[in-house]
């Protein structure tokens, strides 16, 4: 019997719990450095922790093998902009990246990246992932350097971003972790950061948390921890998030754990009030499962059911005559910096070149007939090939989804077209085509840029706490950029823990940490299950603070969490380890929730780069109000102070990122 359906068919049952459950059983993990999350970022920070002589514990939710987003592949690495062909300098790239964003990201982060992204890249390669033409394949191609055999995305002249053969990047890292002897442990579901004396605000000297499959309690005690857990929360805006919040750009393990461990122990963030229209996740099209025009199918053309195509342009509105010129800077760019950096608008002297922004009105005047499709024939062998061949082979959720079952189905890039979604006409408003803006309901909001504020070494305001990350640190990016910061992070920590006193963890603190874990093992089956509670979390965030909210609709939204904790929360069950895995994430969405709630509360005024709409401040972007807000909590009260967006080079850091980057990562 290998599938549930023959089980099911077989049995006429659903299978027991398939492990010992052992509620209440206590595990202790002794290390120097405690990774939480094993996504790239954590694999990194675990790996680079333990190759300076540490001993490394890694807490996954999932499998490390490939769990995460980075889990199913990558096809285009950024930021490795010191690498042999590069005209791109970290200044350079840091610079475009701050100005693009008006100030709004952490630049040290960025800057961090870039001075090290194509290191971490060769790193990876010596782990056996291939970042490099060895077998010739498009040898004379455009995009091909052919002395080192690099191969580069969207700017062709600048040759920053570097194509990749990334489908085996998880595995691979996690090869290098066991080979370097690193305690992983999958499956674990934590429930809090531990304290010096159980008090918010002090050192961090581990975590405690619950096997989901065992139920059993893990006590983390180490010198130094990372939080490396991913993006944002995503689950906190949907109903039903086993469909809506499990989508090929989201994970159902995204709940935002890593920044509830983070404020629950008092760290500090900036930018949670920041958010988006959702972007669909479950509730769209595939990313990249359907033709396109963007990131991985940057440079397809797109022709209509006539064959007609639609032109490209360049930021500055002109027509490209070839299709050469989709891949090189124009005049009035610097360079290109490539798409899905994790910065919102770019500055145009930065912009990708990209199919023509009136194809909406186009498309509503009948100029262009729906439905559209990407017709790789009409570009040259080694475009096509690079595209659906080497990038949809590689890229994450692409390779069997996309590229295996098409190619199985008989589909021939030298001849098929692919057709792009049929949507409301709003949809073809950008060029990937998921439907982003118009299958997505409003009032579904996502975090934007929220996350945890961190100095030059990558540490929070706790000491012993340090970030690696993507979506969860100010200032991260992508995947290049989470290997990037979570080997950064992973070194700095274990400078820490070499030189830093043994941990001593508070026994009442772990004693209230377990009781409240097992809470919901106890209460009758009547009450609500996790997805319920998910559902009113959801609710109360949708409403209280949507796209626009005022004093009145967010203290209405602290109250109804806060009533949720005594109420349904209080009386929820979970019948096995997994539901309770799942019914502590909820407990982790309402902290994420009141940060958003209390961060939004704090910036009484409208911000347009941060889409935060305050109905009682409609005056957008006044400038007294051009400052982070990094916020805390102190005694479970929240502490909030003003921060310069330009912190990272003033006092105590130095003037210039090189100073700065020679103090923290040279030493
Ligand atoms: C389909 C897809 C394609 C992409 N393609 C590209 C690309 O080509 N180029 C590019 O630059 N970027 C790409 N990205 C983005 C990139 O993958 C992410 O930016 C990157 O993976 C972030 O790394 P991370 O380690 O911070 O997070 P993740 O890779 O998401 O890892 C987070 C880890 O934390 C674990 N975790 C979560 N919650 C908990 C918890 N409570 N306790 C313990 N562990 C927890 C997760 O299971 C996971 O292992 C893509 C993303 C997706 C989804």
């Amino acid at each position: 019997m290998s599938t549930w359906h023959e089980y099911v068919q077989q049995t006429g049952k659903v299978p027991e719990w398939p492990y010992p459950i052992n509620y209440g059983k206590v595990n202790e993990i002794i290390s120097d450095v405690l990774v939480i999350g094993g996504g790239v970022a954590g694999l990194q920070a675990a790996i680079n922790a333990a190759k300076l002589g540490v001993k490394v514990a890694v807490l996954e939710r999932g499998h490390a093998k490939r769990s995460g987003s980075g889990g199913a592949g990558v096809d285009h690495w950024h930021g490795a902009v010191t690498n042999p062909c590069s005209k791109v300098t970290p200044e350079m790239y840091t610079n475009a990246c701050y100005n693009s964003s008006r100030g709004w990201t952490g630049a040290h982060v960025r800057y961090i990246i870039t001075k090290e992204g194509w290191d971490t890249l060769l790193e990876c390669e010596q782990m056996g992932i291939q970042i490099r033409d060895v077998h010739d394949e498009f040898k004379g191609a455009d995009f091909r350097d052919e002395k080192t055999k690099l191969m580069f995305a969207y700017d062709y002249k600048n040759r920053h971003v570097i194509r990749v053969w990334g489908w085996n990047i998880k595995p691979m890292l996690y090869a290098e972790a066991k080979r370097l002897d690193i305690n992983l442990q999958n499956r674990m579901m934590p429930t809090a950061l531990l304290t010096a004396g159980g008090k918010q605000g002090n050192r961090v000297v581990g975590a405690t948390a619950v096997n989901t499959r065992t139920g059993e309690f893990y006590i983390f005690k180490a010198k130094a921890t990372v939080i490396a857990t991913g993006g944002s929360a995503g689950r906190l805006a949907y109903f039903a998030p086993e469909l809506t919040a499990s989508g090929a750009m989201s994970d159902i393990n995204g709940a935002g754990v890593g920044q509830a461990l983070g404020w629950n122990a008092g760290a500090e963030f900036v930018n949670a009030e920041q958010s988006g229209h959702n972007r669909l996740s479950g509730l769209g099209y595939a990313p990249y499962s359907m033709g396109g025009a963007h990131n991985t199918y940057h440079g397809t053309p797109i022709v209509d059911a006539d064959g007609k195509e639609v032109p490209w342009n360049d930021p500055f509105g002109r027509e490209l005559k070839t299709v050469e010129d989709r891949f090189l800077p124009q005049p009035g760019h610097d360079f290109i910096l490539g798409e899905g950096i994790g910065i919102g608008p770019y500055l145009q002297q930065f912009r990708s070149n990209e199919l023509c922004n009136s194809l909406v009105d186009r498309i509503l005047k009948g100029e262009f007939k729906l439905p559209l499709y990407a017709d790789l024939s009409r570009l040259s062998e080694n475009e096509r090939r690079v595209i659906f061949g080497m990038m949809v082979g590689s890229e994450g959720k692409t390779r069997i989804a996309v590229y295996d079952t098409m190619t199985k189905a008989g589909f021939d890039p030298d001849k098929d077209l692919f057709q792009t979604p049929v949507m409301p006409a709003e949809g073809y408003a950008h060029s990937n085509f998921w439907g982003a803006g118009v299958n997505a309901p409003a009032n579904m909001r996502s975090m934007g840029g929220g996350a945890f504020l961190t100095d030059w070494d990558l540490r929070t305001n706790l000491e012993g706490l340090y970030i690696g990350a993507g979506g969860n640190l100010y200032g991260g990016g992508c995947h290049g950029e989470s290997h990037t910061t979570g080997r950064y992070a992973g070194k700095r920590a274990a400078e820490y823990a070499r030189n830093a006193p043994e941990p001593v963890v508070d026994k009442r603190q772990v004693e209230k940490e377990k009781e409240s874990a097992y809470h919901a093992t106890h209460q009758s089956k009547e009450g609500n299950g996790w997805k319920e509670i998910n559902g009113a979390i959801a609710r109360i965030m949708r409403d209280y603070c949507g796209k626009h909210k005022n004093e009145i609709t967010l203290n209405l939204g602290l109250r109804l969490l806060n009533e949720l904790k005594t109420t349904e929360m209080a009386s929820a069950y979970a019948s096995n380890p997994h539901e309770l895995g799942r019914l502590l994430e909820c407990h982790s969405l309402i902290s994420v929730g009141e940060l958003v709630l209390k961060a939004s509360l704090e910036r009484k005024a409208s911000n347009s780069l941060l889409d935060f709409h305050r109905l009682d401040y409609p005056a957008m972007d006044p400038p007294e109000w051009n400052k982070l807000l990094p916020i805390r909590q102190e005694n479970d009260k929240v502490k909030v102070r003003d921060l310069p967006l330009d912190f990272h080079l003033k006092a105590p850091y130095a003037a210039s990122y090189e100073e700065n980057y020679k103090k923290h990562a040279e030493n």
